[in-house]
């Protein structure tokens, strides 16, 4: 009789679990009808292992502070290849960066603004709650999120005898610019740089999300050797990598021939709109479709595929590295190639004093040449 009476609470409550069980696999099934529906940071927890925490955390610790950097002069920096976190001092985490983000025969004054670029870049990280992929390190090895960065170690097993040689020409490049920065109305500047620009620098908001006053296109005069690409590419391949991108475009073998024009370019020749297909997108994106090393491309048709010929070498914004390299032979000293290249720039050596400073705006991104 016990069991009578409980019968109706346990048929509720498997009722309730059924309906319950029956939302979830509706929910679920939406998830995978409609994938493209779910928004991105529910679909990044519902459909995939995040590979890397959201990003940024709401609340970044204050790495100046922590660390205190004032009396320790340290830099916490995450090794991707190692996979831990190592605790340096500041300069020598320098060298270990421009040893690998600047060819070490560049001249010295090429690779003096490149220390000061990339100093500014690592202090500016320390102050705005460091590295956008591992929190608690200001910076990252990984070249795709921070900087590149060569150990002691393996700058030995890359150059062999002249490994000594090459760290005392960085070394010296750094140490004769020790606590350098770049700064912009007191506060400290998003000191971007790449490869070559092509000729022209590009104003960042043409690149990335901002317009910054010191991040303006100049003329980079001296970018001998240019640095070039040309890349071929069959119509299938092209259908092919275009699918992958941008199915919504809906180019076909059929269609290909007549899917690809590039509308619009920015003064500096960069490419600034395509259309392709039935969709238009931004200059950059057709980079990263067909892994041109610059927007700045010109395309020709041919009976068989595409050709893009490319011109310089990263984003475009800042600082060419190339470029750089040519003030320096024709004299320009490192504080004279900055200042052309990050426009109303000074150069500041007060890195405690700079960490009080009410920063400006400044753009969102993460890669410092690319
Ligand atoms: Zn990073």
């Amino acid at each position: 009789m016990d069991q009578n009476k409980t019968q109706p609470s346990k048929r509720v409550i498997l009722l309730l679990a059924l309906v319950l069980l029956a939302l979830l696999l509706v929910l679920l099934l939406l998830v995978f009808l409609f994938p493209e529906s779910i928004p991105e940071t529910l679909e990044t927890y519902f459909l995939s292992v995040p590979t890397t925490p959201p990003t940024p955390a709401p609340t970044r610790i204050d790495l100046y502070t922590y660390y205190n950097f004032r009396e320790t002069q340290q830099i916490p920096v995450y090794d991707h290849r190692e996979d831990r976190l190592i605790i340096m001092d500041f300069e020598s985490y320098i060298i270990g960066v421009v040893g690998v983000e600047m060819p070490v025969a560049y001249e010295t004054e090429a690779l003096r603004a490149q220390a000061v670029a990339a100093r500014t870049y690592a202090f500016r990280k320390i102050l705005r709650g460091g590295c956008a992929t591992y929190e608690g390190a200001a910076c990252c090895t990984n070249s795709k999120c921070c900087q590149a960065f060569i150990s002691d170690s393996r700058m030995q097993e890359r150059w062999g005898d002249a490994a000594g040689m090459n760290y005392n020409r960085i070394a010296d490049a750094v140490m004769s610019t020790a606590g350098e920065v770049l700064v912009y109305n007191g506060a400290i500047a998003d000191a971007m740089f790449h490869a070559c620009s092509g000729g022209h620098t590009e104003d960042s908001e043409n690149v990335y999300a901002n317009a910054l006053p010191y991040l303006r296109g100049v003329e980079s005069l001296y970018e001998d050797p240019m640095r070039t690409q040309t890349v071929e590419v069959s119509f299938e391949e092209a259908v092919e990598k275009i699918r992958a991108s941008y199915p919504e475009a809906h180019v076909t073998d059929e269609n290909i021939r007549s899917s690809i024009e590039l509308s619009e370019f920015f003064d500096t020749g960069r490419v600034k709109t395509v259309r392709l297909g039935d969709i238009k997108i931004v200059g950059k994106k057709l980079r990263n479709v067909f892994d041109l090393q610059s927007a700045m491309f010109t395309m020709e048709t041919t009976d068989t595929g595409l050709i893009f010929h490319v011109k310089g070498y990263g984003h475009g914004v800042g600082l060419s590295q190339n470029g750089a390299n040519g003030y320096a032979k024709h004299g320009y000293t490192y504080e004279q190639i900055l200042k052309h290249y990050y426009t109303g720039v000074e150069i500041a050596k007060d890195l405690n004093g700079m960490a009080t400073v009410i920063e400006n705006a400044a753009p969102e991104v993460t890669p410092s040449h690319g």
